[in-house]
């Protein structure tokens, strides 16, 4: 068995965290050339997965299998169940205000015990294991309590113990502030630290183990006939978890597609392939379509009779922006007689702080009034094969009109279109358009161009 051959070298960051501009850390993991990736294989196991002791028991077998199979291996492991839950609930009910540091120290041990439990599982095997927490494991963040960023990973325990022929279990979701502080990266932060985890070593591939088995071309539960993708490009990804897909953290299809890290999203519970989230290349399959997405939590905020000049945008989004809300799409009416409408989307849960923070703006921008709709959902089609396929828009538009369905918003991007449509013409809406586009049909390849 091969667990001591590959102790190639990789370009471990070292030296102080850098900083930009604004004196935020930022990211200096170096560019890997992903020329030879390593045999390491970093598997990452979510909380479904290590629920209880026979879970627990299964996931230590399949990770050893891997290492029999002649594997360095890396295993992140998140909370148990609902673990994370239940500590942010006894916090609760201890205070309504808990400090952000205590809550990360609180919520890390979850991901602390099952790292402790799986290694314990694999002893109990007759193999060797060591576990980590983030901050043992080299996972460097900044100050950021409950949604830290990952600036920095010095992984040298972790290599130092693989090179002893050991499996390395690393609690996930978090790391070390810059200030020694245990922080956590964020709910779903696991994902993130298996992604980065496998950059930072250089990995063959990062496999996230999950109780779905891939990625589909629509929600299952609202399309029955929604089918595994094979493989989708990094690109198709992030735009399908950016729109509502929520089976990838957005954090880690970044990392993996920065550091070019394979992503293999599969089941835990079945031994079957499931989705590779890998670099657009030449081999690669592409659809003019992959995939319908929708995000049920978006509510319209109209700002009506504005002045339309020159800095009231830059006013209005810069003030939102400091207030920490998460704009997405935005429209500017058509103006008339110097006066304008500007209409945009958030989160349902952020619009008391976008009225308080708009209304704060009086004194500086008259404007008429604020009218905001929190029944509305984001429907998005997504594909590579868009960029070189004109008319998909306009399906996408005619299959909406044919059920009756009104489109409030459009915004686009080279491999998406997103409509802001009334939430509850969801289910029909994304059914529709699966139809529309046969997403349910297996993918021809498309040959013409590839001769
Ligand atoms: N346990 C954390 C959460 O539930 C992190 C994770 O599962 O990835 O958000
Ligand atoms: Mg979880």
């Amino acid at each position: 068995m091969g667990t001591r051959q590959s102790t190639r070298s990789y370009q471990a960051t070292s030296g102080p965290v850098t900083m930009d501009a604004a004196g935020r850390p930022v990211l200096v993991i170096e560019q890997q050339e992903r020329k030879e990736p390593s045999s390491i294989v970093v598997m990452k196991f979510g909380g479904t997965s290590v629920a209880d002791g026979d879970r627990i028991k299964r996931v230590a077998k399949r990770i050893v299998d891997a290492q029999e199979a002649g594997h360095p291996v890396v295993a992140v492991v998140s909370a148990r169940g609902d673990t994370t839950d239940e500590l942010i609930a006894l916090a609760n009910e201890i205070t309504d205000r808990p400090r952000e540091r205590e809550m990360d120290m609180l919520l890390s041990a979850g991901e602390r015990i099952s790292a402790a439990l799986v290694t314990m599982a694999i002893h109990a095997m007759g193999h060797d294991a060591i576990s980590l927490s983030g901050p043992q494991a080299g996972i460097l963040t900044d100050n950021v309590h409950r949604r830290a960023k990952i600036v920095d990973i010095k992984p040298d325990r972790v290599t130092r113990a693989l090179e002893q022929g050991k499996i390395v279990l690393v609690a996930g979701f978090q790391g070390l502030s810059t200030d020694n502080d245990v922080t956590t990266l964020g709910r779903g932060g696991s994902d993130t630290t298996a992604v980065a985890l496998a950059a930072a070593l250089n990995a063959e591939v990062c496999e996230i183990y999950t109780d779905v088995d891939g990625v589909y071309t629509a929600d299952p539960r609202l399309v029955p006939s929604a089918r595994k993708l094979a493989r989708i490009s990094f690109e198709e990804m992030l735009e399908m978890a950016a729109t509502g897909a929520k089976v990838l953290m957005l954090r880690c299809v970044e990392f993996g597609r920065r550091y070019g890290v394979p992503i293999h999203v599969r089941s835990s519970f079945m031994d079957v392939p499931g989705t590779w989230v890998t670099e657009e290349g030449e081999q690669m399959e592409q659809a003019i379509v992959s995939g319908v997405t929708y995000a049920l939590e978006d509510a319209k905020v109209t700002i009506s009779n504005l002045p339309d000049e020159p800095g009231v945008a830059a006013r209005i989004f810069t003030a939102l922006a400091k207030a920490g809300v998460n704009v997405d799409m935005i429209i500017q009416n058509v103006s008339e007689k110097g006066i304008t409408d500007i209409s945009f989307t958030a989160g349902e849960d952020e619009l008391a702080l976008i009225r308080a923070t708009l209304e704060a703006l009086k004194p500086e921008i008259t404007f008429d009034g604020i009218t905001t709709d929190n029944a509305m959902a984001k429907l998005s089609l997504i594909g590579a094969g868009m960029k070189s396929h004109p008319g998909v828009a306009a399906k996408m538009f005619e299959t909406l009109a044919q059920n009756g369905i009104n489109i409030e918003m459009i915004s686009t991007s080279s491999i998406k279109i997103s409509c802001v449509i009334r939430r509850e013409a969801i289910p029909t809406a994304v059914n529709a358009l699966h139809e529309a586009f046969n997403l349910s049909a297996e993918l021809i390849h498309q040959d013409e161009d590839s001769d």
